[in-house]
């Protein structure tokens, strides 16, 4: 049997953190489907569509990860392209209490589907999309946060968004 993973988030937008997370899951898993979440409540600076194009050319060297997006239950999502894991990443502590509800909800839903955590490589440890926004926003150097284009693409947004 294939070992096909999904690996959701917001991506909102992609960086290092999440990249070093989708790197080492796709060493494991035979394919992994990076989704992003089409979740309109949170008000994303990315639309999904850019958030899609940014994980793409990034992951363009791994032939064994795909890009894509979902709305609804992240379970049914995995079921429809056939996966048996989700991976997640674990940056610290405070990561702990929310994953272990999601992870406790989605066995509910479905219990053939396995969470598998990857814990972060400790330089990235403190690294969010929203810290990041918070630094881009103000014009902080953000090279060793995100992969160039991340960077291009978070500046444009700002200098689009300010004037
Ligand atoms: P969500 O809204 O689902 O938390 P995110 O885009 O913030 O979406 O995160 C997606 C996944 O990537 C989560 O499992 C999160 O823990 C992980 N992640 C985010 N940042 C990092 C990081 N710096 N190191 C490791 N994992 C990370």
């Amino acid at each position: 049997m294939a070992r096909i993973a999904v690996c959701p988030g917001s991506f909102d937008p992609i960086t290092y953190g999440h990249l070093d997370i989708i790197r080492r899951g796709a060493k494991v898993f035979d394919m992994v489907y990076v989704s992003v979440m089409n979740n309109s409540a949170k008000n994303p600076l990315f639309s999904v569509e850019e958030r899609i194009n940014l994980i793409e050319a990034v992951t363009k060297d791994l032939s064994n990860v795909k890009v894509d997006e979902h709305s609804g239950l992240l379970v049914d999502y995995a079921k429809a392209v056939n996966a048996n894991a989700i991976i997640r990443g674990l940056r610290a502590v405070s990561d702990f209490e929310y994953e272990m509800q999601i992870t406790s909800m989605n066995r509910v839903l479905n219990e053939d589907i396995e969470t598998f955590f990857i814990m972060t490589n400790n330089q990235y440890s403190f690294l969010s999309s929203s810290i990041v926004k918070e630094v881009a926003k103000y014009n902080g150097d953000i090279s060793t946060l995100v992969p160039p284009i991340v960077e291009k693409e978070l500046h444009k947004k700002y200098k689009r968004l300010k004037s």
